[in-house]
C-alpha cells in the first residue's frame, strides 16, 4: 500500500495484559490525561476540533463540533453517554476496543468529560457483549481503585463516575435517542429531534453521545497531537479507520487501516483480505454495515473517507464491509438484509412498521419465483416512502433506521436491476438452491 501509516487505535492490541491497568500503563496509558487536566474545556474542544475526528459509529459528524452545541452555562447536569451497543450487521469494531484495549476508551471519557463539565459517563453496550463487557467491568473497577476516577479525578477536585449500562439486544436502542430512552429505564423508542441530545438529553439534561471508536482516539490526539492526528487523513477525515472485512474474502477480520486506502485495497492487499476464494470476482460490496447502500464492482476504488462515498449514494457508516461475490444471488442477499430492518423496527411510525415488512415480503416472493412485472416498482415506491432516493439526509420517519432499510433496497435495484428482472421473467431463481454463503439460511 502506498499511503504511510501509523496505527492509532489498535497499535498497543498485540502487547501483553494491555487489557488491564499495569499493562496501559506500561504502554504509556493515563500519561496524556495527566496533560489534558492542565488545559480548558474549550482548549480541549478547540484540539479535538482542529484534529477533524469524526464520529465513527455511523453519521461521521465532527466530534468536536458536536461537543460545542452543549450549552456551556446550563444549570442541569451534564453527562456524556459512550454508544458500544455495535449491532449493525457487518460490523465488529468496537468490541475489540473492550476486549483488547478497555482503558483507551476509558481515558478518552475522562478526556471527554473533563472538556464537557460531565461528571457523570454511561457506557451503553450491546447486550450480547458478555465478554467485552466483563473485561471493561474490570478495567472500570481498575480505574477505581487507582484513584482515576471517582471523587478526584487523577488528584484533581472534578469528580467522575463512570458506568456500564448492558442493553437487552434491541438493534434500535443503538440510535442515539433510543439509547437515552432505554438508559431511563424506558422501552428503546426513539425520540422526535430537534431537540438533540446536546441541549436535551438523557433526563432532560444536555448530553454528548459519542461511539467507542471516537471516544478511544482522544489520548493519541493528545499523546501527538491534533495536527497528527489530521495528517494521517484526508482534508476534512482525521485519523484511520477500523474495518471489519467480511462476506467473500480470504481473510475476514477487523483491520485499522489509512483513511485514503480503497474497499478494493481492503479486499485484495495481502495485509488485509488477501484476494476472494476459489478465483472469485466482486458483483458488489456493502461499504460500511449492512444499510449503507450497495457499490458495483465498478465502484470499488472508492477511499474509506466519509466524504468519498456520497457520489456514489452511499455512505462510509460503520465501517463494515461485506463482499459480495459473482456466485451470490443478489435477490437473495437483499431480501436477506431487509429481513433484518424488518425484525428490528421498534414500530413507532408507519412507513417503517408497515414498509420494512412489505418490502421483506416483496423480495421472497420475487426470490421464489413468483414476481410479477409490477413488483419492482411496488418495491420502490415503498422504500420512497420511507426515504427518498438518492439519499437526501434523513428520510420521512422518526429515525434513520427507516432509510437503513430502504436505502439497501433503493440501491441494489437501481444497481441491479436486471438480476431482479431475470428473477421475475424466468418466474425463478437463476442461482437455484446453492448455499447462502455469507447471508446465512434463514428460510
Ligand atoms: Fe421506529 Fe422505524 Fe420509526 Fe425508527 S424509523 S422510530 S425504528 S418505526
Amino acid at each position: 500500500m502506498s499511503v504511510p501509516f501509523e496505527k492509532v487505535i489498535s497499535r498497543d492490541w498485540d502487547k501483553p495484559a494491555q487489557s488491564t491497568l499495569v499493562g496501559y500503563k506500561r504502554s504509556g496509558g493515563y500519561k496524556n490525561l495527566q496533560k489534558v487536566l492542565s488545559l480548558s474545556p474549550q482548549q480541549i474542544i478547540d484540539e479535538v476540533k482542529k484534529s477533524n475526528l469524526r464520529g465513527r459509529g455511523g453519521a461521521g459528524f465532527p466530534t468536536g463540533v458536536k461537543w460545542g452545541f452543549v450549552p456551556k452555562d446550563s444549570p442541569k447536569p451534564k453527562y456524556l453517554c459512550v454508544n458500544a451497543d455495535e449491532s449493525e450487521p457487518g460490523t465488529a469494531k468496537d468490541r475489540y476496543i473492550l476486549e483488547r484495549d478497555p482503558h483507551l476508551l476509558l481515558e478518552g471519557i475522562a478526556i471527554a468529560c473533563w472538556a464537557l463539565g460531565a461528571h457523570t459517563c454511561y457506557i451503553y453496550a450491546r447486550g450480547e457483549f458478555k465478554y467485552p463487557s466483563s473485561v471493561l467491568d474490570r478495567a472500570i473497577a481498575e480505574a477505581y481503585a487507582d484513584g482515576i476516577f471517582g471523587r478526584r479525578l487523577m488528584d484533581t477536585p472534578f469528580a467522575l463516575d463512570v458506568y456500564q449500562v448492558r442493553g437487552a439486544g434491541a438493534y434500535i436502542c443503538g440510535e442515539e435517542t433510543a439509547l437515552l430512552e432505554s438508559l431511563e429505564g424506558k422501552k428503546g423508542w426513539p425520540r422526535l429531534k430537534p431537540p438533540f441530545p446536546a441541549v436535551v438529553g438523557l433526563f432532560g439534561c444536555p448530553t454528548v453521545v459519542n461511539n467507542v471508536e471516537t471516544i478511544a482516539a482522544l489520548p493519541r490526539i493528545f499523546e501527538k497531537g491534533a495536527e497528527w492526528f489530521a495528517g494521517l487523513g484526508t482534508e476534512k477525515s482525521g485519523g484511520t479507520r477500523l474495518v471489519t472485512l467480511s462476506g467473500s474474502v480470504n481473510r475476514p477480520g477487523t483491520y485499522e487501516a489509512p483513511m485514503q486506502a480503497t474497499v478494493e485495497e481492503m479486499i485484495y492487499s495481502q495485509e488485509y483480505g488477501q484476494g476472494m476464494p476459489e478465483g472469485r470476482k466482486p458483483k458488489a460490496v456493502i461499504p460500511g454495515g449492512s444499510s449503507a447502500p450497495v457499490l458495483t464492482a465498478s465502484e470499488i476504488g472508492v477511499s474509506l473517507d466519509f466524504d468519498a462515498y456520497r457520489p456514489l449514494h452511499s455512505m462510509a457508516g460503520s465501517g463494515g464491509i461485506i463482499v459480495i461475490d459473482d456466485a451470490t444471488c443478489i435477490v437473495r442477499a437483499l431480501w436477506r438484509v431487509t429481513r433484518f430492518y424488518a425484525e428490528e423496527s421498534c414500530g413507532q411510525c408507519t412507513p417503517c412498521r408497515e414498509g420494512q415488512p412489505w418490502m421483506t415480503r416483496l423480495l421472497r416472493k420475487i426470490e421464489e419465483g413468483h414476481g410479477q412485472p409490477g413488483d419492482l416498482d411496488t418495491l420502490m415506491d415503498v422504500a420512497s416512502a420511507i426515504a427518498p432516493w438518492p439519499p437526501v439526509g434523513l428520510g420521512n420517519t422518526v429515525c434513520a433506521l427507516g432509510d437503513a432499510g430502504a436505502l439497501p433496497v433503493q440501491s441494489f435495484v437501481t444497481k441491479f436491476r436486471e438480476e431482479f428482472e431475470q428473477h421475475i421473467s424466468e418466474q425463478r431463481c437463476p442461482y437455484g438452491d446453492k448455499p447462502w454463503g455469507a447471508f446465512g439460511d434463514f428460510k
